[in-house]
């Protein structure tokens, strides 16, 4: 972070504070088909603020997934109720666009007076009153994580733990190049500060459900590579998740699996949803291709190394435009 950069967001933590001091009640969402980072990051701002004495709703349109139930904290996280809250303001964590919010949360939040938007995406339209947007940071925790530092906020073990579960899988467990020396500080401060750095990661990671696996064999018959070879997709297409009984995070990282061959540059995954619509997934190696870009000409984005999109059928046409797209980003 430059030093102008830091002034920046020292401002807009202070204007954060401002509004946690002068406010009293507070819903935190976080996107649609919630990850790591979604949900560790509302555990980790709803306990901070729940330690200092606030009133927190924590919702989110899909709820919980069972591959993030062991989050101490996350029980706290319920679908949207149907009447909307009497809360004073909204924050909106890691949610690129509005919209990403889901129709139910909006509705739950729409009493609110004042919105927080706290976010890494890059193609973030500064959709709050207060904007937190740090494009640079590797995941929404992070940015959290400086803001109750900053602001001396409370620091409960859920937090600690949500702070560390956000930040390890925006990060493929501090792999990716957008992983810091800020995110390897932080982790050394959560470890001093009590968590259990083996215990969470085999909660994270090594605590799959079966059907993952027998997903990844389905994923695999799908495999297809381009003639040049840089850009991999598979798909996976409402009758095997019917038969396998697939739930929403069963397929969470997978495409990670393909986007690690030598040799290709982007790795795409195709998944057909209930009522039609189809959700893009893509991944990019490195800077040869900003899939931020590409997702954001289909009403998509994201980050320019991971990056998705939601849109309609028909499959086989949505198929090819996305990969034509894909392919005319590369040959630049
Ligand atoms: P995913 O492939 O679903 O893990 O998403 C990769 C990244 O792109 C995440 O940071 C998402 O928040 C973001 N993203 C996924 N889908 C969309 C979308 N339809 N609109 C905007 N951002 C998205
Ligand atoms: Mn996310
Ligand atoms: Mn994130």
């Amino acid at each position: 972070m430059s030093e102008d950069e830091k002034k920046t967001s020292a401002g807009l933590f202070s204007e954060f504070g401002a509004v946690v001091a002068e406010h009293s009640s507070f819903v935190i969402m976080s996107h649609v088909r919630p990850d790591g980072d979604a949900i560790g990051s509302q555990v980790a701002l709803g306990f901070a603020l729940m330690a200092m004495g606030k009133t927190v709703y924590l919702i989110n349109e899909d709820g919980v997934p069972e591959s993030l139930a062991f989050m101490a904290g996350s029980e706290k996280v319920t679908t949207p109720p149907a009447e909307p809250l009497e809360v004073e303001v909204a924050i909106a964590l890691d949610t690129a666009t509005k919209p990403r919010l889901g129709e139910k949360s909006l509705h739950a939040a729409s009493k609110a007076k004042f919105w927080v938007n706290i976010d890494h995406h890059v193609s973030n339209p500064a959709y709050g009153d207060l904007n937190i947007i740090d494009a640079t940071s590797p995941a929404t925790g992070q940015i959290l994580y400086h803001l109750i530092r900053e602001l001396d906020m409370p620091l409960p073990d859920e937090t600690r733990d949500a702070v560390y579960v956000a930040v390890s899988t925006d990060t493929g467990s501090f792999q990716y190049g957008s992983t810091t020396a800020a995110t390897y500080d932080l982790g050394a401060d959560l470890i001093r500060r009590g968590l259990d750095v083996g215990k969470i990661n085999a909660d994270t990671y090594d605590n799959h459900p079966f059907r993952r696996l027998e997903l990844m064999r389905e994923l695999l018959n799908t495999l297809e590579i381009s003639a040049d070879g840089k850009i991999a997709n598979w798909e996976l297409r409402d009758a095997v998740r019917l038969k396998l009984d697939l739930q929403p995070d069963d397929s969470e990282g997978l495409i990670d699996l393909i986007r690690a061959v030598k040799g290709v540059k982007a790795a795409v995954f195709f998944e057909e949803l209930e009522g039609g619509k189809i959700r893009v997934s893509m991944r990019s190696k490195d800077k040869s291709v900003n899939v931020c870009e590409v997702a954001m000409k289909f009403g998509g984005g994201g980050h320019a190394l991971a990056a998705g999109i939601r849109m309609g059928g028909p499959w086989e046409d949505a198929k090819v435009a996305v990969l034509a797209a894909l392919g005319e980003a590369l040959g630049k």
